[in-house]
């Protein structure tokens, strides 16, 4: 039977896997994230004996993706230490030798969850996590969408919400969506843990304001068959009615389509995998690599 590994890898843990082709998740192990060296060295440990057919390698950013690039399979510049330039798929590669299907950690759960998850059946979809940092995935036409690099949708411009004098916490940008809406931008506004904040609070509205600008320029631009809003933030769930109504305010009966207009039509939503987003759709680029080997 076939045997896909798993690879979510995090800046702050990994978590190992082998799956099916059908998308269940088996024995899994989970470590702190170190030194590239001995990180990697457990994840090829781990391995070593399960006899998988392809793996799948959903990681933290920046990465190459450019299979023509002499860089391919790298983390790119990055603040975190030791990581910059390392080459994880080389170092895979290495000591294991099966096809290796490589991707951001959000493009792999948005495969994942094109290919088993919340998004199956359909040709598009848009899987955004709104975590320690805001970053998106777009499945088009079956496909996750690379072009130049890969899109970084979390760094868009919104509109200001007119009471909000936070400065923003964006490095590059400042109040982007991300130095705006991601969970340590709430968390430096109010002072306060995004989850220990009531649903009534202030922040919730500021966070339906920006998220909602947020997608109807992804509706308007990729016209998505599905959105889902994954990651810490967003498991704040009350958040949902009230941005599917503020999608369909600021549209204004521009997109005519019961996707948007009626706000019950399951358009917008949680990951259909929940927390194993990340891991099964790291299993979805190991089927992958194997499809296309
Ligand atoms: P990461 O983005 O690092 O992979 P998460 O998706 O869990 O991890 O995002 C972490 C961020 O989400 C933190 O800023 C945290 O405060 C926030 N967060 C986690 N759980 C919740 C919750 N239940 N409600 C609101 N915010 C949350
Ligand atoms: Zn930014």
């Amino acid at each position: 039977m076939t045997r896909i590994g798993a690879i979510e890898g995090g800046g702050t843990k990994f978590v190992v896997a082998v799956g099916t082709p059908d998308g269940q998740v088996g024995e899994t192990e989970t470590f702190p994230t170190t030194t590239p060296e001995e990180t990697m060295d457990r994840t090829v440990q781990f391995f070593k004996d399960k006899g998988v057919d392809a793996i799948g390698f959903g990681s933290f950013g920046p990465v190459d993706l450019n299979p023509a690039s002499a860089t391919y399979g790298h983390i790119a510049k990055t603040p975190k230490p030791h990581w910059s330039g390392y080459d994880v798929v080389g170092h895979l590669k290495r000591h294991i030798n099966v096809p290796i299907g490589f991707d951001t950690d959000v493009n792999g759960a948005a495969l994942g969850e094109a290919t088993y998850g919340a998004a199956k059946g359909l040709s598009s979809c848009l899987y955004i996590t709104v975590g320690t940092g805001i970053g998106a995935g777009a499945v088009v036409e079956g496909k996750l969408v690379h072009g130049l690099t890969h899109p970084e949708m979390g760094h868009i411009f919104v509109k200001r919400h007119p009471e909000d004098t936070y400065a923003g916490k964006c490095p590059y940008h400042q109040d982007c969506l991300e130095g705006l809406a991601a969970g340590p931008a709430i968390e430096a506004r109010w002072g306060v843990k995004a989850y220990e904040l009531g649903e009534d609070h202030k922040a919730w509205e500021f966070q339906t304001y920006y998220l909602a600008q947020a997608l109807m320029n992804y509706i308007l631009t990729m016209s998505p068959e599905k959105i889902i809003l994954g990651g810490g933030v967003s498991k704040q769930l009350h958040l949902f009615p009230r941005i599917r109504e503020e999608v369909k305010r600021l549209l204004n009966g521009y997109v005519q389509h019961p996707a948007v207009l009626d706000t019950d039509s399951g358009y917008i939503v949680p990951p259909g995998l929940e927390d194993r987003a990340g891991i099964t759709g790291a299993l979805a680029l190991g089927m992958q690599a194997l499809k296309q080997q």
